[in-house]
């Protein structure tokens, strides 16, 4: 059995579209993947029928609203298979989730001396939200670097690992390179030494179920708008354990239990990390998105999407002066490339004449450029409801191109 894509693709009416006159190809869906009709009108009835602010009034609108933004939070609890629902924390995104945890793990835990570990092939979320932290505590950020094939070097994580290291945060898959990192392993290697590990999952999740007890990561965070939901909308999944011992981020309504102005005293989680009105309608369309996940069969959808990149992979090989960054054998996604001759930025700009959709520049990881020596990339990147006749598109038009120049 196979999954076919058209059938799926009715669910997706933004990419039934002429875009410059020629059929949407929409390869950019690492930067953010398009949104089903099921989410969208799962939040047009919280903007257009009942909406009310959570947690706060009595009246139906309110209660019906914190209900589904509740049952928004159990469902991703389910998905993620987390011990409880606290654990489950709304954010605006990736990027709110590791600051939250750059922040308050790093008041709780960390001092002056200690040592932080993040890797080569972080996007900029998971790397200045830990150096601005270093900065604050007078703590070292130390770096696993990776290899020519754009997988981390592991075997350097031992070494990295000292007596002051308080925390390792690493991407599940790389924005840039695809790499899919053995994230299983740095857990269990950095548990035998009592640290927790932060997965950046922002393009961990878009591919894979994720199960937060088999993988025993202490902090799990991603972002709607790459998982076929909403912008704005994200979570932070993290151990209580941690989350306990953690200080609130932001302070303000609801994060509270009792406010003088002598002391405040702090709500549970999850509610201690959710400061003010949140982004209800976009948690509740995420919701909506893991659910539509949930009805498609994940293992075909995998498997589509495999083959998508390595059909993808193999025809852009055959491309003289074509050069593939990143050439992991366990990749997710993500096809990054430059060819001779032709500024990335003419490359992206022609081929949206032609109606293909692909991102350039430097990808939100200057350290993987530097790695490179290269100043920008373009970047093509897959989601199930692609199809192999798009991929063709891509290639010939990317021919044509070379031609051209
Ligand atoms: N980490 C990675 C690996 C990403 O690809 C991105 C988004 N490009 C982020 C973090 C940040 O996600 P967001 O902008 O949705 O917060």
């Amino acid at each position: 059995m196979s999954f076919d894509p058209l059938k799926i693709r009715k669910d997706f009416p933004i990419l039934d579209q002429k875009v410059n006159g020629k059929s949407l190809v929409y390869l950019d869906n690492a930067a953010t993947s398009q949104r089903p009709v099921q989410v969208v009108e799962r939040m047009n009835e919280f903007s257009l029928i009942t909406n009310g602010n959570i947690h706060r009034a009595t009246h139906t609108f309110a209660n019906k609203t914190t209900e589904a933004f509740e049952q928004a939070r159990e469902i991703i609890r389910s998905y993620l298979n987390a011990t409880e629902s606290a654990e489950v924390i709304f954010t605006s995104g990736t990027t709110e989730s590791i600051n939250l945890v750059a922040h308050s793990f790093g008041d709780a835990f960390i001092h002056e001396g200690d040592e932080v570990i993040v890797t080569e092939m972080e996007h900029h979320a998971n790397i200045v939200p830990w150096q601005m932290m270093c900065e604050r505590k007078g703590a070292k950020l130390k770096v696993i670097p990776f290899n020519e094939k754009g997988e981390l070097s592991i075997d350097t994580l031992d070494s990295l690992i000292t007596g002051k290291t308080k925390i390792i945060a690493v991407t599940h898959v790389s924005n840039v390179l695809g790499t899919v990192n053995p994230v299983a392993t740095i857990i269990e290697k950095a548990h035998l030494k009592n640290i927790p590990v932060l997965i950046d999952g922002a393009q961990g999740a878009p591919h894979f179920q994720i199960d937060v007890q088999t993988l025993d990561c202490d902090f799990y965070a991603f972002s709607g708008h790459k998982l076929y939901g909403p912008t704005g909308s994200g979570v932070l999944y993290g151990k209580r354990k941690w989350l306990d011992q953690m200080p609130p981020f932001l302070g303000g309504g609801e994060m509270i239990d009792r406010v003088t102005f002598g002391k405040t005293t702090f709500n549970e989680i999850p509610y201690k990390f959710e400061a003010g009105t949140p982004n209800y309608v976009g948690a509740i369309g995420l919701a909506a998105a893991i659910s539509y996940l949930e009805s498609l069969d994940h293992t075909l959808v995998l498997k589509h999407e495999q083959n998508l990149l390595q059909f993808a992979s193999e025809k852009l090989k055959t491309i003289n002066g074509l050069t593939i960054y990143g050439e992991a054998n366990e990749k997710a996604g993500v096809l990054s490339f430059n060819i001779e001759g032709i500024h990335p930025f003419d490359l992206g700009t022609l081929l949206d004449q032609l109606g293909i959709a692909v991102r350039t520049g430097r990808l939100c990881a200057d350290p993987i450029m530097d790695h490179f020596e290269v100043e920008n990339m373009v970047r093509s990147s897959f989601a199930f409801y692609n199809t192999m006749e798009e991929v063709e598109v891509f290639y010939q038009a990317l021919i044509r191109l070379k031609a051209m120049f």
